[in-house]
């Protein structure tokens, strides 16, 4: 199937409709680059390629979590990831890993820590 494709950002169909006077242009969503002038011909294409795009958004929208529940659910992931690194430290392989990556982990670990402390900050200061 036909694609879009932003030369500019690389986001593939996102993509929206603009009338400039008498022309229509088709023009990245993301970045707000031109991509190409549509026909009467390209029109029917374009136009449903964006409405599967808002039909998509929609599905998105409609999955019944609540913002905070996503912060939940991205605080329990990076836990898991931070545990895993924790546990990895002490394994051999760590062992033999060179003093360059074992100061990229260290630094790793430390920033999930932060991040970690961020999301319960915010959890704790939640508003609606
Ligand atoms: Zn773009």
């Amino acid at each position: 199937m036909k694609q879009y494709e932003c030369k500019k950002c690389g986001a593939v169909n996102d993509i929206e409709l603009v009338t400039k006077g008498t022309q229509t242009g088709l023009y990245c969503k993301l970045c707000g680059t031109w991509i190409k002038w549509v026909g009467k011909d390209e029109m029917m294409f374009a136009e449903q390629i964006i409405n599967s795009n808002n039909s998509n958004e929609s599905k998105l929208n409609n999955q019944k979590t609540t913002a905070k529940e996503r912060v939940e659910a991205e605080l329990a992931e990076v836990t898991d990831r931070k545990n895993k690194l924790y546990y990895f430290v002490g394994t051999s392989k760590y062992a033999k890993l060179s003093a360059k990556s074992k100061e990229l982990l260290s630094k790793q670990y430390n920033i999930m820590l932060e991040y970690i402390k961020v999301l319960l900050d915010r959890l704790d200061n939640w508003e609606e």
